[in-house]
């Protein structure tokens, strides 16, 4: 393990963050299936990690609920299972950043990934790889302005200078998906948030 991520893990768990770490997807994805228990409901926010470890689509096969926004296919479907993602027992999500001093930094378009992050389910697990680790609050946001969120406007064809350009315009656009900053510099009260680092690099 690198020293940067020994560092990184070391600082989460002092912060209070439940942290585990796997040296592949793989194996992180065979262990949040034990995580959630029969008859619980899972909720997901938008996130590449999760889609390509298949994190949701394992769950359904062993009969768990999920609600993800991303299935839907008109507005008011995705309306609907917004509500029924933010009533859920666990939420799953990825974190934009997560930096060396143990923090977790997220910027949304809508508000509700880090909404559900912060409030409203039993359990949050984040998952992550180490290529999102970086310095600090200040790193985590041009990471998130010149890496996750171009690559973002461009997966979701949004009309955002940074989608064409590749980095950070601070644009005025209706389509912005930088509107709203969440820092957890502690796990939020009355529920347990998780951290499973992954060594490989998943995800923007
Ligand atoms: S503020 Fe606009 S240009 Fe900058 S990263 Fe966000 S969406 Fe892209």
């Amino acid at each position: 393990m690198e020293n940067i991520v020994k560092i990184t893990i070391q600082n989460l768990e002092c912060n209070g963050f439940a942290v585990r770490y796997f040296e592949t997807a793989n194996e992180a994805a065979a262990a949040i299936l034990g995580e959630v228990k029969p008859g619980e409901t899972a909720g997901f926010g938008g996130s590449m990690t999760l889609e390509n470890m298949r994190i949701r689509e394992s769950l359904e096969s062993r009969g768990i609920v999920t609600f993800y926004h991303g299935t839907a296919k008109s507005p008011a479907e995705r309306a609907s299972i917004l509500e029924n993602e933010a009533r859920t027992d666990v939420y799953f999500a990825s974190s934009n950043a997560v930096t060396s001093d143990g923090r977790l930094v997220n910027v949304d378009g809508s508000g509700n990934r880090i909404s559900s992050m912060a409030f409203g389910h039993k359990r949050v697990y984040i998952v992550a790889g180490t290529n999102k680790i970086v310095k600090n609050y200040e790193e985590a946001i041009v990471r998130i302005k010149n890496v996750a969120s171009p690559l973002n406007t461009k997966r979701l064809s949004k009309n955002t200078p940074c989608a064409k350009t590749g980095k950070c315009e601070n644009c005025d656009s209706p389509e912005r998906i930088c509107n709203v900053t969440l820092v957890h510099d502690r796990p939020p009260y009355g529920f347990v948030t998780s951290v499973f680092l992954v060594g490989e690099s998943l995800g923007y």
